[in-house]
């Protein structure tokens, strides 16, 4: 099975991926985590990257769906994926139908996180104290939201069209948010 989980910055995708991981033995396709990584490497591609991600931008189309290729495969043959943080603009959820249809797959659910602006910026306040990523700094948060609503919301008429998409209520606690999750991927839309 292949699954988005969407959603604005903070909306809790990376914990229940994380969740999802564990508990069913899938893939997470993390873009976010695999730019730090290549931040924290030192590489070419993180030295592109860095100063794009600390002001809160959106990282180029062609880097991400790089990115994301070069694992696809392996996902798959490991039982599908969790997209987390991939695809935030319409280019790349058109490359990632087209990726997938190349080896004879599809999306199978999107799962939307809804949380709403404020619980959004105390999250990611309390995230910045405890871990210090950088771009969580509430100006640079203010930007992400902007570029998830810019470029990023448009998908979900993307994907309601297809009849993929499933809101899920991101406000409650991560075990209540875990069963909503699982309830709407028991039911394939
Ligand atoms: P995230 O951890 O998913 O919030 O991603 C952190 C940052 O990495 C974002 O603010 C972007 O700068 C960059 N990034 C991650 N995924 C993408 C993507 N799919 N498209 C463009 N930029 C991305």
């Amino acid at each position: 099975m292949n699954l988005i989980l969407f959603g604005p910055p903070a909306a809790g995708k990376g914990t229940q991926a994380k969740r999802l991981v564990n508990e069913r033995g899938m893939v997470q396709l993390s873009t976010g985590d695999m730019l730090r990584e290549a931040i924290a490497s030192g590489s070419e591609l993180g030295q592109e990257c860095q100063a794009i991600m600390s002001r809160g931008e959106l990282v180029s189309d062609a880097i991400v769906i790089a990115l994301i290729e070069a694992q696809l495969k392996a996902a798959e043959d490991a039982g599908g994926a969790i997209f987390d943080g991939f695809p935030r603009t319409i280019a790349q959820a058109e490359s990632l139908d087209a990726m997938l249809a190349k080896l004879g797959k599809k999306i199978d659910a999107v799962v939307r996180l809804k949380v709403d602006d404020a619980a959004l910026l105390a999250r990611v306040s309390g995230r910045f104290a405890d871990q210090g990523r950088p771009d969580d700094n509430p100006e640079t948060f203010k930007t992400r939201l902007d570029a998830y609503n810019h470029n990023t919301a448009p998908l979900l008429p993307y994907y309601d069209q297809k009849g993929l998409l499933t809101e899920v209520d991101g406000m409650g606690s991560i075990h209540d948010v875990a069963r909503a999750i699982d309830e709407a991927i028991a039911q394939p839309v």
